[in-house]
């Protein structure tokens, strides 16, 4: 009991430092909300309305800080689900560290690495560390993440009981770049769990063609196509339209995609699953790259939660009912 209050107690000093970097999320590199991505999604948006709305009137400042940041939209009550779910999952990612995903990835691949040398026979020859290597393998890395980030969101979408912790994101009723937070705590842990078993599969293979064993070789390369990413994270929930045009629209997956995956127009539903690269939508054919600007309205067809106890509650009970649904059900099944 002493040596635990006493662990506590060293700890604090970590603990004060995550909550003021949770209440204070621009002066925390590792946050999108993060003055320099924070300060690029404004600079985007005032461009935005410089090409698009000012022509006419001339650029006002107060009219353009009126079209990036809309009263009704920053006020209204989804947005104000959205900030509370920053805080609140903000809460649990302090709690549960993420260095829980890195050993995740790291027992996977070790065990992977070891069952193949067992199956297949050891690699002869060891291949030497160039930076080719590495390259190729954080090339790779990047692309086995964000095809776990597709299909993980793929599959959050397609099975219904997983859709109920998910639908918590959908519901939001407008767009801003706080509803980027607004996911359940089940959700991003699938996300999560997801994410670090693709990892961990790859390092298994690649440690295992390569004959040794990976110390995180390259993990700057991930951290770089994180940091970029995140420039353009925040304008994915904005009401801000941000299309790559036709052709780049099949590679990368813009904004203005990702707000069409928000939509509530039929052809839209189910449409858009990527983050980086909109070439998966492509091959699970479920990708819609607008020809034109579009407008829609945004969220689910149950209307917004009432509260935030409900929005992290509700989930567990739909999903409950859902269970027990299927297993009175499967008297019936099994006699035909
Ligand atoms: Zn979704
Ligand atoms: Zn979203």
């Amino acid at each position: 009991m002493v040596d635990s209050v006493g662990q506590f107690i060293q700890q604090l000093p970590d603990l004060l430092k995550a909550l003021f970097l949770l209440a204070f999320p621009v002066v925390n590199p590792g946050n999108r909300l993060y003055w320099s991505y924070t300060l690029f999604t404004i600079l985007v948006a005032l461009g935005v309305y410089y090409l698009r709305e000012s022509k006419s009137m001339g650029f006002d400042l107060r009219k353009a800080l009126g079209y990036c940041f809309p009263k009704s939209l920053y006020t209204q009550r989804s947005a104000i689900l959205d900030y509370q779910c920053y805080l609140i999952n903000g809460l649990f990612k302090i709690i549960v560290s993420l260095t829980a995903f890195f050993t995740l990835s790291e027992i996977t691949a070790h065990f992977l690495s070891q069952y193949l040398r067992g199956w297949f026979g050891p690699v002869e020859s060891q291949l030497e560390v160039t930076l080719t290597l590495k390259v190729i393998y954080t090339i790779l890395a990047v692309l086995v993440l964000d095809f776990s980030a597709f299909f993980s969101h793929y599959l959050l979408h397609k099975i219904p009981l997983l859709w109920e912790f998910h639908k918590v994101h959908h519901s939001a009723e407008g767009l801003n770049p706080m509803t980027g937070f607004r996911d359940h705590p089940v959700d991003v842990a699938f996300k999560q769990i997801f994410r670090a078993l693709f990892l961990g599969v790859y390092m298994g293979i690649f440690s295992y063609c390569i004959n040794q064993e990976i110390e995180a070789i390259a993990i700057a390369g991930l951290l770089i196509s994180t940091f970029l990413l995140r420039f353009v994270i925040n304008l994915r929930h904005s009401h801000i339209w941000i299309s790559y045009g036709w052709h780049l629209n099949h590679i990368f997956n813009s904004p203005a995609m990702h707000q069409i995956h928000h939509s509530k127009k039929a052809e839209h539903i189910d449409k858009n699953f990527a983050l980086i690269f909109s070439f998966w939508d492509y091959l699970f054919g479920t990708l819609y790259v607008p020809k034109v600007r579009e407008y829609f309205a945004v969220g689910i067809e149950q209307k917004d939660y009432d509260n935030i106890w409900q929005l992290y509650f509700d989930p567990f009970v739909q999903a409950y009912r859902k269970v027990t649904n299927f297993l009175t059900q499967i008297p019936r099944l099994i006699n035909g």
